[in-house]
């Protein structure tokens, strides 16, 4: 059976700019926002008509607009995409700007998993981080969701923070499991150059980094979480249903700034400058920059590559025994898969040790 598509709708205001963050969000842009909001209904009612099963507003901080921003997408869903009944639907938002008003706004709206940003439960990395929130307005905000209704919350962490030790990773993972998430994403910390951390040349370390890894997935593991993809854990049956489509390769489409998209086998993203994003729309010309269609040879690498950041794997058909078994193969050697019943399957090694892996997936293929 063929599945629905989802949709990415990317909201690209923020009240500030973390200082690690390279996504497309532009604080001080708050003028921009209505704006921004009619070239965005704008762009999603020149999507193609169709139905989707899965939405996600990211950013950026979409709740910095949310009554807004849900007004103007309803009367352009009116008109265009459908989205069908018991559709996952999904809101970022950030502790700061979040609360029992616009947590109950949101649930009204059908809206039925939020993802939280907290990054560390202890307030001097939050502030090095220049986040805007300490842990307690954070628990407030847990509260509130909970309170609203709420039953699906993600919790978004970072780990190899500058000058984090290894127990405070442990009590930051001990603090969010008491408040009972049913999601939980965890990322290394990676310096971009465009971001403040990298202005100031700041280094991570890959050895902590790896050791901090190690114990998350141990934790998650104990705490009844399935570690279902290399930086994602769910209580069974909260797998994010949208990411799923990306690491399936399934039809997803997007509208706003920076947002990329799949439909077809070709990949498009639209441009990252807000201001551009908006002529183009306005001008009735399309704000995407990049169109590629993908090579056999490439397609079949990425699907591999994708499947193998879940749990599930990738199936080894034919195409990809011909073009990639001999990489597969000397990767299960090392340790960093299983090939199995049909499948390519991730180990923890493989996870730890997956830019090896994917990079020699995503290079042109070679014989076996
Ligand atoms: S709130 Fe999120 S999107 Fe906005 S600057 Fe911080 S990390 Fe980036």
């Amino acid at each position: 059976m063929t599945s629905l598509p989802g949709l990415y709708v990317h909201i690209p205001f923020c009240r500030v700019k973390c200082r690690f963050c390279a996504f497309a969000a532009y604080p001080g842009r708050m003028n921009d926002i209505p704006r921004y909001l009619s070239a965005l209904g704008k762009e999603i009612q020149s999507l193609p008509a169709t139905t989707i099963d899965t939405l996600y507003f990211g950013g950026g901080t979409p709740t910095v607009l949310m009554d807004e921003l849900w007004r103007v997408l309803t009367e352009v869903f009116r008109d265009g995409i459908k989205i069908t009944d018991g559709a996952e639907i999904t809101v970022e938002c950030n502790p700061e700007d979040s609360g029992g008003e616009l947590f109950s706004t949101l649930r009204e709206a059908g809206v039925n998993r939020l993802s939280v940003g907290l990054q560390a439960a202890q307030d001097r990395h939050l502030s090095a981080l220049g986040r805007l929130h300490g842990w307690a307005r954070f628990e407030k905000a847990w509260e509130d969701a909970r309170a609203a209704g709420f039953k699906n919350l993600n919790v978004d962490l970072l780990y190899g923070l500058p000058d984090q030790t290894m127990d405070e990773w442990k009590e930051t993972l001990e603090k969010v499991l008491v408040l009972g998430p049913e999601h939980l994403s965890a990322y290394a910390l990676t310096v971009e150059e465009k971001t403040a951390f990298g202005h100031r040349g700041l280094e991570t370390d890959d050895d902590l980094q790896a050791d901090m890894y190690e114990f998350l997935a141990d934790r998650m593991e104990s705490a009844g979480f399935s570690h279902y993809e290399i930086s994602n854990f769910a209580r069974p049956g909260f797998e994010c249903r949208h990411n799923l489509k990306y690491w399936r390769n399934e039809d997803c489409l997007g509208a706003g700034v920076s947002a990329a998209w799949y439909q077809d086998g070709v990949r498009r993203k639209n441009t990252e400058n807000l201001t551009e994003y908006m002529e183009a729309v306005e001008a009735g010309r399309s704000p995407v920059v990049e169109n590629i269609r993908l090579s056999e040879p490439e397609r079949v690498g990425e699907n591999l590559m994708l499947g193998l950041r879940t749990r599930e794997g990738a199936f080894l058909t034919d195409r990809a025994e011909v073009l990639y078994g001999g990489v597969l193969r000397r990767h299960e050697a090392d340790g960093l898969l299983v090939l199995k019943n049909g499948r390519a399957l991730p180990t923890r090694r493989g996870w730890l040790l997956s830019n090896r892996l994917f990079r020699d997936l995503l290079s042109p293929a070679e014989s076996p």
